[in-house]
């Protein structure tokens, strides 16, 4: 059965994309079927996978609000399938106020494809606004990458609010995937402290994998490749390998 997880931080440059982009070819890697859905307009994730986002068409965008069919989006690379976005998304949370059934677009949009798929991962924007709601309403858990870092844990509790709400009203099955410590400095106390306060506040769901500050993870998307395609023997390439075999193991 197939696995959606929206990766959601409404703060920016905590580690979103560069987790998504990378589990999801470590993922592809381990032998898993994976699709990464990009819902950020800034398209980050779309050209960290080589892909040109001025060109991309159909987008998410198309499907979503100008009905194109799911699959006519997607776009097979050498490391998974992507559904590209691009910058047009940013305007949708408007174009879809007069929409029937707004929240779940997303949703059936993907539905459309799931079955081709173990993980489908979905890419968030920095924020909790619609498209965010969207997201949470087309997934299956919720992946937090929390950067260490000063008030790392602020912020939070409103994402954990905004989970608990949909939740209740628009998606019942919506579960905690995990917590993921991102951009940790093993030289710093600070990154130690934080770690331990994220662990206190949020027992038994930070994964074991800890994700290093590493200057090759920054690189790689301006080469359009994932970590294990750009520098397999780098830091961040074990770290995320070792991440996927977490997620795999806690759904298996
Ligand atoms: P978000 O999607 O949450 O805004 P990004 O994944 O785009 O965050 O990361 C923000 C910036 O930090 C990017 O420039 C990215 O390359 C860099 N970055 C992310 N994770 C790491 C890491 N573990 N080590 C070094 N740089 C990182
Ligand atoms: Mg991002």
């Amino acid at each position: 059965m197939v696995k959606r997880i929206a990766i959601v931080n409404q703060k920016g440059g905590v580690g979103k994309t560069t987790t998504c982009v990378n589990l999801a070819s470590a993922l592809r890697a381990k032998g898993q079927r994976v699709l990464v859905c990009d819902f950020d307009p800034q398209a980050n994730a779309t050209s960290g996978f080589g892909i040109d986002k001025t060109t991309a068409n159909p987008s998410i965008y198309e499907v979503l609000i100008a009905g194109a069919p799911c699959e006519k989006a997607v776009i097979s690379t050498p490391y998974c399938d992507v559904i590209p976005v691009n910058k047009s998304l940013a305007g949708a949370g408007i174009e879809m106020i007069g929409m029937d059934d707004r929240e779940h677009l997303l949703r059936k949009a993907l539905d459309g494809v799931a079955d081709n798929y173990d993980y489908i991962l979905i890419d968030c924007p920095p924020s909790l606004e619609l498209l965010t709601l969207n997201a949470l309403c087309a997934a299956d858990s919720v992946l937090v990458p929390v950067q260490c870092e000063y008030y790392a844990l602020e912020g939070l509790s409103d994402l954990l609010g905004t989970v608990r709400i949909v939740k209740r009203s628009l998606n019942p099955g919506i579960a905690m995937e995990g917590v993921v410590l991102t951009m940790f400095d093993s030289r710093t106390n600070l990154s130690m402290q934080v770690a331990e306060e994220v662990k206190r506040h949020f027992p038994g769901q930070v994964y074991s994998t800890v994700i290093p500050r590493n200057v090759r993870l920054s690189e790689a998307p301006s080469h359009g490749k994932p970590i294990d395609a750009y520098d397999p023997y780098s830091r961040g390439a074990e770290a995320y390998a070792s991440l996927a075999d977490e997620v795999i193991g806690k759904n298996s």
